[in-house]
């Protein structure tokens, strides 16, 4: 067998992709020779035309292209890449040409047509009946859910970021559903989907390595400072999610968890999204009954509430949901307590009366209206959304959305959640008051 090494550079210098007043988008070839061993990402050095010295803009991609961001207008800049494996990183390619930051090359609005960025390859994951550690370093929190905390990791072996999801599993039935989440995610290899990297059995928990998301839940990045939400933003988010939820049913598996929190930015600035968090999902057969008491009552379709069989059309309620919140920061169900929310999901009586519709167009009305239909056979599916006029034509109207209603909504999410953590520790008898 041929001894492993670090892999060639990549077989030529970067070239300018798409270009604005503040970035750059460069693409390159991979390389010629491996090493022996798969490339596992790539490094990009970026060079301010006139300076001698080179910044590493990241080390972890894993696609050939990406976006650097930040940049001056009409400054140049060089760029060169390395290939990585696991013996190490290659020699730097040859360096590109200057390249100009400005907006003659294109616009922000083109984010669309980039190819999407694919974290690994497609991994096939069994569990390890070992300590995660051996493995991986442990960093930060990232964020916290019903079923346990998420927190950055690296791969010891690759200095790969990626992400460690521990579940506490009490019982053989806790740990079956955390095997049907692995089972799940191995199904659903897809670019808005969030891939599985690696699963562990460490004492009482299990832990699944997670591609890494850096850019936060998609309504904290809509409320952001620095940006502009119209209809035009919110259907380039509801293409990708309907995207992602299509392919998921194409593969007969069926979220039952859609909820703004489970839809993340692919990295800070970015709008391409992920769709995360497989634990409630479900393989599905139209053939045979299958009926959940689960979910997230402000999201979910009434089928589940009534404990009626559950099908594709579940999933798009929920989307109907999510896109009446991004386009008015209203909840449409919302009642004071679960039960009023609850009792107002059974009736499925909503309407567009608030003032915060008054601009909206009327095929995001139609898109919504197509969702959120009490009868769960009349409702749109994922393929009919992707081809409603709404997300198909260029009808979105370009009128600006209040952000302040989003960051209430986001606001009470986020006291919600912290609420029913502490209500179910409470339950648990962990938590002494
Ligand atoms: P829930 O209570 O919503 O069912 P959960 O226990 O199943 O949650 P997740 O939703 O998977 O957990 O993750 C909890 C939070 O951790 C997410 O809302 C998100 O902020 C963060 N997170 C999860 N996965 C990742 C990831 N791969 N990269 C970055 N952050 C992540």
């Amino acid at each position: 067998m041929a001894a492993k090494e670090p892999p060639d550079p990549p077989a030529d210098c970067p070239f300018s992709g798409r270009v604005t007043k503040n970035s750059i988008t460069v693409v390159w070839p991979g390389t010629t020779y491996d090493g022996g061993s798969i490339v596992t990402g790539y490094i990009v050095e970026m060079q301010k035309k006139g300076d001698k010295t080179w910044k590493v803009l990241t080390k972890d991609v894993f696609s050939t292209s990406y976006q650097a961001t930040g940049l001056k207008e009409n400054e140049e800049y060089l760029f060169r890449v390395s290939c990585v494996n696991s013996s190490g990183a290659s020699k730097p390619s040859a360096v590109s040409e200057p390249i100009k930051a400005t907006d003659e090359g294109g616009d922000e609005a083109n984010e669309e047509d980039e190819p999407d960025e694919q974290a690994f390859e497609a991994r096939d994951v069994k569990v390890r009946n070992t300590n995660v550690k051996e493995f991986y370093q442990i960093k930060e929190e990232l964020g916290r859910g019903k079923f346990g905390t998420v927190n950055k990791c690296v791969e010891k072996k690759t200095k790969k970021i990626l992400a460690a999801k521990f579940i506490k599993v009490n019982s053989k039935a806790d740990r079956d559903e955390v095997e049907n989440e692995i089972s799940i995610m191995q199904i659903l290899q897809h670019p808005k989907l969030l891939q599985l990297y690696d699963a562990f059995a460490t004492g009482d928990s299990l832990v699944l390595i997670l591609e890494f998301v850096s850019g936060g839940e998609l309504f904290e990045r809509v409320v952001a400072e620095d940006f502009q939400l119209t209809e035009k933003e919110a259907v380039f988010f509801l293409r990708q999610i309907t995207e992602g939820v299509e392919f998921m049913h194409e593969k007969h598996i069926l979220h039952l968890d859609m909820k703004p929190e489970n839809i993340l930015c692919v990295r800070p600035k970015s709008n391409k999204i992920k769709i995360i968090d497989f634990g409630l999902a479900r393989k599905y057969n139209p053939k045979e009954s299958l009926k959940v008491m689960f979910g997230t009552p402000e999201f979910v379709a009434p089928e589940v509430i009534n404990y009626d069989q559950i099908s594709e059309a579940t999933d798009m309620w929920s989307v109907g949901v999510i896109c009446y919140v991004l386009l008015s920061g209203l909840s449409p169900f919302m009642g004071d307590n679960d039960a009023e929310t609850i009792c107002n999901v059974t009736t499925a009586e909503w309407d567009f009366e608030d003032e915060s519709f008054d601009e909206i167009s009327d095929a995001a009305k139609d898109f919504i209206e197509k969702l959120l239909v009490l009868d769960p056979r009349e409702r749109n599916l994922a393929k009919d959304c992707r081809e409603h006029d709404w997300l198909k034509k260029d009808v979105a109207s370009s009128h600006k959305i209040s952000k302040a209603r989003i960051r209430r909504f986001l606001a009470r999410r986020k006291w919600q959640k912290a609420f029913n953590a502490v209500r179910a520790l409470t339950r648990m008898g962990k938590l002494s008051l």
